[in-house]
Protein backbone atom coordinates (compact mmCIF):
# COMPACT_ATOMS: atom_id res chain seq x y z
CA UNK A 1 0.00 0.00 0.00
CA UNK A 2 1.36 3.31 -0.68
CA UNK A 3 0.54 6.78 1.47
CA UNK A 4 -2.34 8.93 0.11
CA UNK A 5 -0.78 11.06 -2.64
CA UNK A 6 -0.80 14.89 -2.78
CA UNK A 7 -4.03 16.50 -1.99
CA UNK A 8 -4.84 19.27 -3.98
CA UNK A 9 -7.02 22.29 -4.17
CA UNK A 10 -8.45 22.92 -7.82
CA UNK A 11 -9.58 26.45 -8.37
CA UNK A 12 -11.94 26.62 -11.82
CA UNK A 13 -15.05 28.30 -13.06
CA UNK A 14 -15.17 25.78 -16.07
CA UNK A 15 -16.49 22.74 -15.60
CA UNK A 16 -15.16 20.87 -18.58
CA UNK A 17 -11.76 22.09 -17.38
CA UNK A 18 -12.18 21.11 -14.02
CA UNK A 19 -13.94 17.61 -14.81
CA UNK A 20 -10.18 17.37 -17.45
CA UNK A 21 -7.69 18.40 -14.70
CA UNK A 22 -9.22 16.30 -11.76
CA UNK A 23 -9.38 13.37 -14.32
CA UNK A 24 -5.81 13.72 -15.21
CA UNK A 25 -5.17 14.27 -11.20
CA UNK A 26 -6.64 11.28 -9.84
CA UNK A 27 -5.02 8.94 -12.37
CA UNK A 28 -1.58 10.02 -11.14
CA UNK A 29 -2.60 9.31 -7.66
CA UNK A 30 -3.50 12.88 -6.68
CA UNK A 31 -6.40 13.64 -4.54
CA UNK A 32 -8.41 16.62 -5.58
CA UNK A 33 -10.47 19.20 -3.92
CA UNK A 34 -12.50 21.75 -6.12
CA UNK A 35 -13.72 25.33 -5.67
CA UNK A 36 -15.22 27.50 -8.69
CA UNK A 37 -14.54 30.69 -7.19
CA UNK A 38 -12.21 32.60 -4.78
CA UNK A 39 -14.58 33.04 -1.77
CA UNK A 40 -15.05 29.81 -1.66
CA UNK A 41 -11.31 28.64 -2.69
CA UNK A 42 -10.08 30.84 0.69
CA UNK A 43 -12.32 29.00 2.51
CA UNK A 44 -11.52 25.51 1.35
CA UNK A 45 -8.00 25.88 1.70
CA UNK A 46 -8.05 27.13 5.36
CA UNK A 47 -10.11 24.01 6.27
CA UNK A 48 -7.99 21.36 4.40
CA UNK A 49 -4.47 22.78 4.02
CA UNK A 50 -3.39 21.55 0.56
CA UNK A 51 -0.30 20.09 -0.73
CA UNK A 52 -0.34 22.44 -4.02
CA UNK A 53 -2.78 25.04 -5.36
CA UNK A 54 -3.55 24.99 -9.31
CA UNK A 55 -5.53 28.26 -9.82
CA UNK A 56 -7.42 29.64 -12.99
CA UNK A 57 -7.09 33.46 -13.26
CA UNK A 58 -10.04 34.00 -14.73
CA UNK A 59 -12.65 33.70 -12.06
CA UNK A 60 -15.93 35.31 -11.64
CA UNK A 61 -15.45 37.97 -9.02
CA UNK A 62 -12.67 37.83 -7.79
CA UNK A 63 -9.58 37.23 -9.86
CA UNK A 64 -6.49 34.72 -9.65
CA UNK A 65 -4.09 37.06 -8.37
CA UNK A 66 -6.51 38.63 -6.05
CA UNK A 67 -6.92 35.06 -4.86
CA UNK A 68 -3.20 34.44 -4.65
CA UNK A 69 -2.53 37.39 -2.26
CA UNK A 70 -5.24 35.92 -0.28
CA UNK A 71 -3.72 32.83 -0.09
CA UNK A 72 -0.59 33.33 0.35
CA UNK A 73 -1.65 35.79 3.58
CA UNK A 74 -2.47 32.21 4.95
CA UNK A 75 0.31 31.25 7.11
CA UNK A 76 -0.95 27.68 7.10
CA UNK A 77 -0.23 27.10 3.21
CA UNK A 78 3.44 28.59 3.14
CA UNK A 79 4.71 25.33 2.11
CA UNK A 80 1.88 24.78 -0.23
CA UNK A 81 3.06 25.95 -3.74
CA UNK A 82 0.19 27.81 -5.92
CA UNK A 83 0.89 27.40 -9.51
CA UNK A 84 -1.35 29.79 -11.77
CA UNK A 85 -3.44 28.30 -14.77
CA UNK A 86 -4.45 30.64 -17.48
CA UNK A 87 -6.08 31.10 -20.94
CA UNK A 88 -4.44 34.77 -20.64
CA UNK A 89 -1.23 35.25 -23.63
CA UNK A 90 -0.31 38.71 -22.35
CA UNK A 91 2.86 39.75 -22.14
CA UNK A 92 3.25 40.22 -18.14
CA UNK A 93 0.80 37.98 -17.16
CA UNK A 94 3.69 35.31 -15.74
CA UNK A 95 5.24 38.46 -13.75
CA UNK A 96 1.79 39.50 -12.33
CA UNK A 97 1.07 35.54 -11.24
CA UNK A 98 4.34 35.62 -10.01
CA UNK A 99 3.81 39.01 -7.71
CA UNK A 100 0.54 37.83 -6.53
CA UNK A 101 1.87 34.82 -4.72
CA UNK A 102 1.75 31.82 -7.60
CA UNK A 103 5.21 29.75 -7.56
CA UNK A 104 4.54 29.00 -11.28
CA UNK A 105 2.87 29.10 -14.41
CA UNK A 106 0.52 26.72 -16.76
CA UNK A 107 -0.87 27.78 -20.09
CA UNK A 108 -4.00 26.45 -21.00
CA UNK A 109 -5.53 25.14 -23.62
CA UNK A 110 -4.52 22.23 -20.58
CA UNK A 111 -2.26 19.48 -22.87
CA UNK A 112 -3.10 16.11 -21.15
CA UNK A 113 0.53 14.89 -22.26
CA UNK A 114 2.55 17.32 -20.12
CA UNK A 115 -0.12 18.55 -17.42
CA UNK A 116 0.98 16.61 -14.38
CA UNK A 117 4.62 16.41 -15.34
CA UNK A 118 4.63 19.43 -15.26
CA UNK A 119 2.99 20.35 -11.87
CA UNK A 120 5.42 18.38 -10.48
CA UNK A 121 8.33 19.81 -11.71
CA UNK A 122 6.55 23.16 -10.15
CA UNK A 123 6.27 21.51 -7.08
CA UNK A 124 9.70 20.02 -6.69
CA UNK A 125 11.48 23.51 -7.67
CA UNK A 126 9.21 25.18 -4.92
CA UNK A 127 10.22 22.06 -2.36
CA UNK A 128 13.73 22.60 -3.22
CA UNK A 129 13.75 26.21 -2.82
CA UNK A 130 12.93 25.68 0.82
CA UNK A 131 11.35 29.41 1.56
CA UNK A 132 8.36 30.64 0.59
CA UNK A 133 7.93 33.61 -1.46
MN1 LIG B 1 -11.90 30.58 -15.62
Amino acid sequence: MTAAGPLVLLVEDNEQNRYLATFLLEAKGYRVVSASDGAQAIDVARAIVPDLVLLDIQLPTMDGYAVARALRALDQLARTPIIAVTSYAMVGDRERALEAGCNGYLEKPIDPETFVQDIERIRAEFLRGGSPP
